[in-house]
């Protein structure tokens, strides 16, 4: 009998255990000179000189960070996709505010200009396009929208990394903030992790403070700055989202590995793509010439021509060994976000449809063809396409 062949698996080299090694024995294990490192190396890879990059403890403290550097308070409104994990909603309800949910795009499951213009009130004061599966947004006409209406723009870049728009890579569009996250299962990871990205250095200062309990220097400036090492001042009742040094360790090198990452990814996208032409599988959406996929999830969904249910079909593929999920149970599913804001799936159509088909594959850099090829051999046996 094969092994299981889980849904995801990070890729963790010698280079990332020995820099985390080095931390445990140097005895900075907390934020200190790797974190610093890291957001310089990241601000670095994103190519943009104006743009700083500010480590985290998670996308989702990242998130919360970025809507409360921009002011968003009870009253407010903050336009989000139902199709996205309950972290993009979350944050706004941590500030006392109101997410305000929209369908999605049935090609690319992503939020478009359109239904962003549709939900806005005059009590909206930001949107989070959620870069699904790390295919971006149609980011042009959602920030022309925000800015015709003074909307603020935080990307949930959670997937999206490298992900280019345009030529342009997110994290240096026009928009207020992009949020990245470093989980376990995303296209590079630190353990838990993230990192914020803004252009606008007074939203950027208020991060750092937020980061690390409304101090207003870190801890790292702490110990080396000319001002006595005990001496700190609290300005705001902060928050304790910090990047540790054992975190930003693997990182750095997670970080360098990354368009290697990115390319292995894409060529197993097409690899897919290819074998499971003629299936009956809508595959995912691709991405235009001058944009870039960070395939962070390979989606599919199941035409009824298939002829059997997602869930049967899931069980199915564990039976053969093989782990799956879905991308995403949407927001006005979960009891929490229905109950609260009186939400129904005829609200939400194009995201509804797609939930109930959808099934994301195992894609990660660790797989070997022939683990590829298993799954494909699974698919086509449960499909009965054998
Ligand atoms: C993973 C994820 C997050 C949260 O990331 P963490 O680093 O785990 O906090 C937020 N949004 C989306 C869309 C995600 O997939």
């Amino acid at each position: 009998m094969t092994d299981f062949l889980p849904f995801a698996l990070p890729e963790i080299g010698e280079e990332e255990i020995a820099e985390v090694v080095d931390s445990l024995r140097s005895g900075w294990v907390t934020t200190g000179p790797k974190a610093k490192r890291f957001e310089e190396q990241f601000a670095e890879f994103l190519g943009d000189s104006s743009c700083q990059a500010i480590s985290v403890n998670s996308a989702t403290s990242g998130l919360h960070l970025a809507l409360e550097a921009l002011g968003i308070g009870p009253g407010d409104e903050v336009i989000v996709p139902t199709y996205t994990f309950t972290a993009t909603a979350e944050v706004v309800r941590y500030l006392g505010a109101t997410p305000v949910f929209v369908d999605v795009d049935s090609a690319t499951f992503n939020m478009t200009a359109d239904s962003f213009v549709a939900a806005i009130t005059d009590k909206t004061k930001a949107v989070m396009p959620v870069h699904f599966a790390g295919l971006a947004c149609e980011m042009d006409a959602i920030i022309k929208v925000a800015k015709e209406h003074g909307i603020r723009i935080v990307e949930d870049a959670a997937h999206a990394l490298p992900t280019r728009y345009k030529g342009k890579l997110i994290g240096t569009l026009d928009s207020d903030f992009t949020v990245f996250s470093f989980y376990a299962n995303k296209t590079m990871t630190t353990g838990e992790g993230g990192m914020v990205v803004t252009r606008d250095a007074e939203l950027a200062k208020r991060c750092r403070i937020m980061r690390l309990h409304g101090i207003s220097r870190d801890a790292f400036d702490r110990y080396t700055s000319t001002k006595p090492a005990w001496f700190y001042e609290i300005v705001a009742p902060g928050f304790k989202y910090n990047m540790p040094d054992i975190a930003a360790a693997i990182g750095i090198h997670q970080l360098k590995r990354l368009p290697a990452f990115q390319v292995r990814r894409s060529e197993m996208a097409a690899y897919y793509n290819k074998a499971f032409s003629g299936l009956p599988l809508l595959l995912p959406a691709f991405p235009a010439s001058d944009c870039e996929h960070a395939w962070h999830l390979y989606p599919v969904r199941l035409e009824p021509e298939a002829g059997v249910a997602r869930d049967v079909f899931i069980q199915k593929m564990a039976d053969e060994g093989i782990g799956c999920s879905v991308h995403f149970i949407p927001l006005h599913l979960q009891p929490y976000w229905r109950d609260t804001y009186a939400l129904t799936p005829e609200m939400f159509p194009n995201a509804h449809a797609a939930y109930e088909i959808e099934v994301s594959l195992p894609l990660y850099t660790k797989m070997t063809v022939a683990d590829q090829e298993r799954v494909i051999c699974a698919v086509k046996k449960v499909l009965s396409c054998g």
